[in-house]
């Protein structure tokens, strides 16, 4: 990262990779705990480098975000989740369809015009209202507080899901859960990962996610990486799980 050299070349080669098709979207699966039938998806960005192989968004996102590039790779990943959501809607017909969460970067939500693209892409692909959902973390909201506000609120009005991403790990979650419309809660990994001998643990992910329910929003536990987790989680009522136990992310193709 200090390496200014180093970041040249890889800002050059991230701007040819958005023109050569590189960027990737992956999807993994998010189930309902209840049954533990598939809910939906969470559309994560890869970049498949010519020579380095795959490579995981911590890579290459915060590079994306300091130049703006993330505005192009955003729009790509948008345009190509919501494209994929409608093609799978119409395949599989399902009495709850499935939908699809985009993670949106703060500089998308501020220096775009993401309401436009939005209604734009629910508009060509015809995807089923609510079925697509957008995941912010709480820094947008940190930053931008009365904006960010507002436009979540016209998200909402356009029938777009709204989840607040990695909640517990941030510094102004609870005033974020107050005042945007969020419909959906993902609990961070970490309060999932610990033991369950883990007393003061257990107690706080027992909390969040009575305190969502009493706010009328879904949850979604990260990181479920065990039978073990699934049980503890579906004790405690929580709606959904992600995970590495439930399904690692996979190709579009992998998908249908
Ligand atoms: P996130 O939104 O919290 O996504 C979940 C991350 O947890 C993913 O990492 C996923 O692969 C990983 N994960 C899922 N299940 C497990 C598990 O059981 N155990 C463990 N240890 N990890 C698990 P990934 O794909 O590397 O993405 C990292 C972050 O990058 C995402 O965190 C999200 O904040 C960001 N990101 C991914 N795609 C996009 C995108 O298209 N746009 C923007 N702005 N950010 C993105
Ligand atoms: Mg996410
Ligand atoms: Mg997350």
């Amino acid at each position: 990262r200090d390496d200014r050299a180093e970041l040249v070349i890889l800002e050059s080669e991230l701007r040819r990779a958005i023109e050569r098709n590189e960027i990737e979207v992956h999807y993994q699966p998010i189930a309902s705990l209840a049954d533990m039938n598939l809910a939906g998806f969470e559309a994560l960005v890869r970049w498949n480098h010519p020579v380095l192989g795959l490579l995981a968004p911590e890579s290459f996102l915060s590079l994306a975000e300091q130049t703006g590039m993330i505005k192009d790779i955003g729009r790509a990943v948008l345009n190509e989740a919501a494209h994929q959501l409608g093609i799978w809607q119409r395949s599989f017909p399902l009495p709850q369809p499935i939908f699809v969460a985009v993670n949106v970067s703060s500089v998308q939500v501020m220096e775009t015009d993401l309401i436009d693209d939005v209604k734009q892409v629910l508009h060509r692909e015809g995807v089923i209202r609510q079925t697509l959902k957008l995941e912010v973390t709480e820094s947008l909201v940190m930053q931008y507080p009365e904006r960010a506000q507002q436009i979540l609120e016209r998200f909402r009005e356009l029938g777009v899901g709204l989840a607040c991403d990695d909640f517990g790990t941030g510094y102004s979650s609870l005033s974020s859960l107050r005042k945007l419309p969020f419909d959906t809660l993902k609990v961070d990994r970490s309060f999932i990962a610990a033991d369950a001998q883990d007393n003061r643990a257990e107690v706080i992910l027992e909390s969040i996610i009575a305190m969502g329910h009493a706010l009328g929003l879904f949850i979604v536990a990260e990181g479920v990486e065990s039978q073990d987790q699934v049980d503890r989680l579906g004790e405690l009522a929580c709606d959904f799980g992600q995970g590495y136990f439930i399904g690692r992310p996979l190709t579009a193709k992998q998908v249908s």
